[in-house]
């Protein structure tokens, strides 16, 4: 295709790279996908901003892309290009008061381990989600009691119009898995957190805490997308799904966690749409038994 010889061309001008028939099942950690016609490992916003204005004006299906661990692809794949933020756009730097800006790409494991090193406390609880700070703040993640909401304090973005901007933690518009960049073309390039001091041995042992919950609540050994339904008002997806007896359904090699019945696994060889039949199942017999509608929380890529 003539329009990715130009990404192409564009990527090579800031030492880029970009992969054709790229399968996404690579980069997710559901391990589900087909090929992204084109895959896009940016390293910094002026490449990213050129990109995105071709794809504009050329018509051309793009989607921002972290650590995969929120996103459910279509077995067909993405007839579009993949901007993935990684390695390559992963810097953190400290800054005074407290502060860590990270370009969007960074761990939120690795920010949390940094901080652990300054003895700067506040990262704890979101120590042990395996996504990047840009999608974190997307959907605006959570864990123990503590969000990302709790802790950022501004951000640098792409705006639709190709702007690039700053915005303050108060107009992000934080709420549960939501954010002012939910649902739209926004793209966050880096996020600034503000934490407090404290000391190192007891971050590192509540930051432990919570990891060794994870191991031993969560089906951390199979591949999945974290928890599969949000949180519905008044109750909780896992014990609901527990309730109607469904741990261990299945269709395909996609199984409703026996460990926890929240996740949804990849015990081999699942496919998007044994997913997809799968958590169509698990809404209807919930709200058929409990009056509560399930929602998904993965974003569907197609
Ligand atoms: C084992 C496991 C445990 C999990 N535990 C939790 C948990 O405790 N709490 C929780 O909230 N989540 C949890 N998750 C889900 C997931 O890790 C989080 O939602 C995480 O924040 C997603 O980040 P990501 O980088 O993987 O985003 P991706 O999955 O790559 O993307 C998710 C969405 O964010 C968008 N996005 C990504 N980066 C950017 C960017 N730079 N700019 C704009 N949009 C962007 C994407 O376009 C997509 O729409 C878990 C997942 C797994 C697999």
């Amino acid at each position: 295709m003539k329009q990715i010889e130009q990404l192409e061309a564009i990527c090579n001008r800031y030492d880029c790279q970009l992969l054709r028939n790229e399968p996404l099942c690579k980069h997710t950690t559901f391990r589900i996908g087909g090929c992204a016609a084109a895959f896009i490992d940016i390293n910094g916003s002026d490449v990213l901003a050129e990109l995105v204005n071709y794809c504009n004006e050329n018509d051309l299906k793009w989607m921002v892309l972290g650590n995969g661990s929120n996103v459910l692809v279509s077995d067909e794949g993405y007839d579009g290009v993949i901007f993935s933020f990684g390695k390559q756009a992963s810097r953190i730097e400290f800054l005074d008061d407290c502060r860590i800006r990270c370009e969007a790409g960074a761990f939120l494991m690795t920010v949390a381990k940094a901080a652990l090193e300054e003895s700067l406390s506040g990262m704890e609880c979101l120590s042990g989600i395996p996504g990047t700070v840009g999608g974190a703040l997307y959907m605006n993640a959570g864990a123990y009691g503590s969000e990302m909401a709790d802790v950022v304090i501004s951000a640098e973005y792409i705006d639709e119009d190709g702007s690039l901007k700053t915005v303050l933690r108060d107009h992000m518009d934080l709420s549960y898995r939501h954010s002012m960049f939910s649902g739209t073309k926004r793209i966050i390039t880096s996020v600034t957190f503000k934490l407090h001091e404290g000391k190192y041995d007891s971050i590192k042992t509540e930051m432990t805490g919570y990891l060794n919950q994870r191991r031993a609540k969560q089906p951390l050994e199979l591949p999945s997308a974290g928890s599969t339904f949000k949180r519905p008002v008044g109750s909780y997806a896992s014990f609901l799904i527990d309730q109607c007896g469904l741990k261990g359904a299945s269709v395909g090699d996609a199984q409703v966690s026996i460990k926890h019945a929240g996740f949804i696994v990849n015990t081999g060889k699942a496919t998007c749409k044994d997913v997809l039949e799968l958590c169509q199942f698990v809404i209807e017999t919930v709200e058929e038994k409990t009056g509560y509608k399930l929602e998904l929380e993965p974003v569907l890529l197609r």
